[in-house]
């Protein structure tokens, strides 16, 4: 496929803990770019299902909402991302971990995703954004100009997402990261829709001995590259 043909969108794919929230938002701010975190769409969609107290394995009714609820992603003077679900602010609520265990059910569901895709779809119409999740590359915009995969050891990962629980003032263990994230990673890689995986054209990057800003250098290096090739 011709480059001309590629839409100017940053597609950043990967398992939970790989770095890819914090990396994806400093690189949207440094190209002046949108962000567009995707699994805090997943999230708002399940706190909605557990609120409204949904069955999660009532595919019909989750599909349902899926269409009904309203989903805003803002950002704030210090250009921090707010989620708000139904008109009501729900930023933190979406990292509880009643949502980490109960999101791979919801998030394997092909209505559920066919309805997130589609809005994701709208929101990246115009290019210059920057999407972040499992799928981006593969499945929500395939002719994204640029694409990265990124992972890091497992062990690695649970030490990140314990830190971030526990900056959150949230209680809970290694333990419990360790069992929540390997249920989440054979969900998502597993799953018969849009499983986690690398697109072929996306360019890894494992991040476990970098810091964020090595990643960051890294995927604007990519795109300066292949600006100046142009
Ligand atoms: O990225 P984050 O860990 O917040 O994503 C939470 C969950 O949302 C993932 O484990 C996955 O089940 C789902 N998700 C997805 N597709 C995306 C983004 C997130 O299935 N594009």
């Amino acid at each position: 496929m011709s480059s001309e043909r590629k839409q100017n969108i940053v597609a950043i794919d990967g398992p939970a803990g790989a770095g890819k929230s914090t990396v994806a938002k400093l690189v949207a701010e440094r190209l002046k770019y949108f962000y567009i975190d995707t699994g805090a769409m997943y999230r708002a969609l399940t706190l909605k299902a557990i609120k409204e107290g949904i069955d999660f394995k009532d595919e019909k009714a989750l599909v349902k909402i899926s269409h009904s609820a309203d989903i805003q992603l803002k950002r704030d003077k210090e250009g921090n991302l707010k989620v708000f679900l139904d008109g009501k602010e729900v930023t933190k609520s979406i990292r509880d971990r009643e949502v980490n265990q109960h999101i791979s059910l919801l998030s394997k569901i092909k209505g559920v995703r066919k309805n997130m895709v589609a809005r994701q779809r709208e929101m990246g119409r115009k290019g210059r954004v920057v999407l972040e999740g499992r799928d981006i590359g593969t499945v929500v915009f395939p002719r994204a100009r640029y694409k990265f995969y990124l992972d890091a050891n497992f062990s690695e990962r649970v030490a990140r997402r314990h830190r971030e629980f526990i900056s959150l003032g949230k209680k809970i263990s290694l333990a419990e990261v360790k069992r929540d994230l390997l249920r989440r990673d054979r969900s998502d890689k597993l799953r018969k829709v849009a499983p986690l995986k690398k697109a072929p054209d996306a360019v890894y990057i494992d991040t476990t001995c970098l810091s964020i800003e090595e990643v960051v250098e890294r995927i604007l290096d990519c795109i300066r590259g292949d600006l100046r090739k142009r």
